[in-house]
Parts: structure tokens; C-alpha cells; sequence
């Protein structure tokens, strides 16, 4: 299907082309090279810490931190049900027990309420995910993980850019990871980072992402390592990404308020807010309809005239292979808002030209959606 407006497209007009041909010329494709020293850096400027181990992905870079973080076969790790997979997945790849939070229903982020009621004494840690590029009330979440040492690892994948307190996502908890597949808001293609405080658990991260080679002994491995490395060529890209990070986090706001003036009178819509203290980096723009039947008839009128849009993610503990863990009580909230909401084109070539007819396309959609009901309440 050809969408007009897809739901995500990277900006790439940069330094990208130059940087990946520079790789080219010089031979550097592979996992050392000067563009993955740069990327590291800027990406662990830009969260406030210290260290940055960029890997292929971001799933790898949760479960290298979780792994670096000591995480064993049988603990229970609090992940939010309202994510998408890769954040609990991480945990399964450990052996270990993902333990479904419910959302806030303001936010749609972790719910501190629900992490306190879920804590067991098999809980070693925590996951909070700075969701759609909210982030999560990071104050009482980590004075819940210190009152109960624990560790906390924050999913940046949807928030680099976002703010609590004025302070960046991945500066909160004791390791953050990042990702930069090509929807996200700084892309490489395929990508991702763990960014830290801690110089030890750094060398452990480096050492278990380079198949747990002894640094000072090649080939001598101690313990089970994995090859999680990032490509300098893809590490070029995200160097170029990185040299305009204010800008393209920039246009992700000013987005999100275009939209936000616009739908604001919407009918039976909700449009997302940005709680006191936060900064949203708006990952993707998304509202919450007055019902699933209201969302799936928006959803089909906008596709029809060349606008894609995404669902949510199903709460995680209705997935398969994981409705049999343990949730809060079913998880009401994430169930409710996971049914209702609705992702909308965004990208930061995006004119305010463009947002002004899609949202006008989703005005008449949900103008109609409000018709088609009303006549079938009459008949
Ligand atoms: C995208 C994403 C990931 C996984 O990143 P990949 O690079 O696709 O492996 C993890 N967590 C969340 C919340 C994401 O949105």
C-alpha cells in the first residue's frame, strides 16, 4: 500500500551521504572506526552521562544492559504492559520474568501506583519506557528502586530529546538504552546504544557486546559475550543524525503543536498532553479516540485518502506467548488506551501545510464516524 503520508519517514539530509561515503573510501565498514567514537559520545552528551556502547539494535542494547546489570534466570523485572514487545522480550532473553505494570492514564506511561503493588521479593529491577517520547514521573519511580535496591533501566528507544525536570531521559537510571531503527527520531537504519554513569558497568557492557574478549587478551573470553556491535557506516549515519539533533527534536515539537491547535476541537478526540515537568520528545503524535469502533473507522477513512496511522500496542500480557505472566489486574488502563489510540503521521519533514489537511481529513472522519452511529441508533 502506497500511503501519501506515511506514519514515519527519516530525514536524511544531512551530513549522511558524505559521512557514509567517507566510509566507503576509507575502508572503516565495520565495527571500529572513528564515526562509532564520535556517535557514542554525542548520543551520551545528549542523555548527560558519561559512557555510550552503541550496538545493532535496540533490543540488543536492552538485553546487553539487563545482562551487564546481573540479570539472572527467574527474576522478575517490571515492565510497563503498554510497550511494544522488545522491552519485555529482553527480559524472556534473560531467563528472567517480565511483571506487567499498567499505565497512567494521563500519560499513558508506567504508573508508579502499579510498579509499588507489584513488587515482590523476587524483583531485582525495573524498566520504565519513556513512552511515544513522554517520559515517565522518574522521581518517585527511582525512590521506589532505592527504597528496594533496585536497578532501573530506561527505554529511551521513543524519547531521545525528552526532558523530566529539565533533565534528559537516560541520565535517571543506572543504564539507558536507545534505539535508531529507521522510525525513530535519530536513526541509523538499524541501531541502538546503552548509555551510562558507571566506568565498570561500561567495560562490562563493551566486553560482553565484543563476544566477552578479554581486552588485553586476544582471543581469551572469560565469560559468554554476544556481537552486538553497531558498523562504522551505520555509526556515520547517526553521526550525521546526532550534528542536528536540536533541529530535528525541534520539528518533532513544533509538530505536535500544530497538530495538537488543530485537533484540539476534533470530536471525541483526545489529544495527548505533556505533564508538568516533562518535556515530550513526540515520537509519534497520537490521540485517543472516544472508542475502538470510532479508532478503527478513523484509521480506515485516513488510509482510504493516503494518510497511514498506526494502532497502539497491544497490552503486552495479551500477547501470546506472554498471557500467562503476571499483570495488575489485567492492566485496565493500558487495555482501555492500547484499544483507543491512534498514531499519526510524524516526521519532521512534515509542513504545516500537511498537518492541516490531515487533521482536516481527521475532523470530517470523525464527523462521520459520529453520523454513521447516529443513523444506526435511529434505525
Ligand atoms: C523501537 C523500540 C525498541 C526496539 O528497538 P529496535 O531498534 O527496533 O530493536 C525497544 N523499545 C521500544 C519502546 C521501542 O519503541
Amino acid at each position: 500500500m502506497f500511503y501519501a503520508y506515511p506514519v514515519a519517514a527519516p530525514d536524511l539530509s544531512g551530513n549522511e551521504l558524505e559521512y557514509v561515503v567517507d566510509c566507503m573510501k576509507s575502508t572503516w565498514i565495520s565495527s571500529s572506526g572513528p564515526y562509532l567514537d564520535r556517535f557514542e559520545k554525542q548520543v551520551a552528551a545528549a542523555s548527560g552521562v558519561e559512557h555510550g556502547i552503541a550496538t545493532s539494535n535496540g533490543t540488543v542494547a536492552l538485553h546487553l544492559a539487563l545482562l551487564a546489570l546481573g540479570l539472572q534466570p527467574g527474576d522478575e523485572v517490571i515492565v510497563p504492559s503498554l510497550t511494544f514487545v522488545a522491552t519485555a522480550n529482553a527480559v524472556t532473553y534473560c531467563g528472567a520474568v517480565p511483571v506487567f505494570a499498567d499505565c497512567d492514564p494521563q500519560t499513558w506511561c508506567i504508573s508508579n501506583n502499579s510498579v509499588n503493588r507489584l513488587l515482590t521479593p523476587r524483583t531485582k529491577g525495573i524498566i520504565p519506557v519513556h513512552l511515544f517520547g513522554h517520559p515517565c514521573d522518574m522521581d518517585p519511580l527511582m525512590q521506589i528502586a532505592r527504597s528496594k535496591g533496585l536497578w532501573v533501566l530506561e527505554d529511551c528507544a521513543e524519547a531521545i530529546g525528552a526532558q523530566y525536570k529539565g533533565q534528559p531521559v537516560g541520565s535517571f537510571g543506572d543504564a539507558a538504552a536507545f534505539s535508531f531503527f529507521g522510525n525513530k527520531i535519530i536513526t541509523t537504519g538499524e541501531g541502538g546504544m546503552v548509555v551510562c554513569r558507571d566506568p565498570e558497568l561500561a567495560s562490562q557492557l563493551r566486553l560482553l557486546r565484543g563476544q566477552g574478549m578479554n581486552p588485553q587478551r586476544r582471543y581469551w573470553h572469560e565469560v559468554l559475550g554476544y556481537n552486538y556491535r553497531l558498523t562504522n557506516l551505520a555509526a556515520a549515519v547517526g553521526t550525521a543524525q546526532m550534528e542536528r539533533f536540536e533541529q530535528l527534536t525541534d520539528q518533532r515539537r513544533r509538530l505536535a503543536k500544530w497538530y495538537s491547535k488543530e485537533l484540539k476541537s476534533a470530536i471525541g478526540t483526545t489529544t495527548p498532553i505533556e505533564a508538568r515537568d516533562a518535556r515530550s520528545a513526540f515520537w509519534m503524535y497520537s490521540v485517543l479516540l472516544e472508542s475502538p469502533e470510532m479508532r478503527e473507522h478513523v484509521r480506515t477513512q485516513l488510509g482510504a485518502r493516503g494518510i497511514e496511522t498506526r494502532p497502539f500496542f497491544y497490552p503486552n500480557q495479551c500477547l501470546p506467548m506472554y498471557q500467562m505472566s503476571r499483570s495488575d489486574e489485567g492492566c485496565a488502563i493500558s487495555c482501555d488506551v492500547s484499544s483507543r489510540g491512534l498514531s499519526l503521521p510524524s516526521y519532521s519533514c512534515l509542513e504545516q501545510g500537511d498537518v492541516q489537511y490531515i487533521a482536516s481529513e481527521f475532523r470530517r472522519a470523525a464527523v462521520s464516524f459520529r453520523g454513521s452511529t447516529g443513523r444506526r441508533a435511529a434505525a
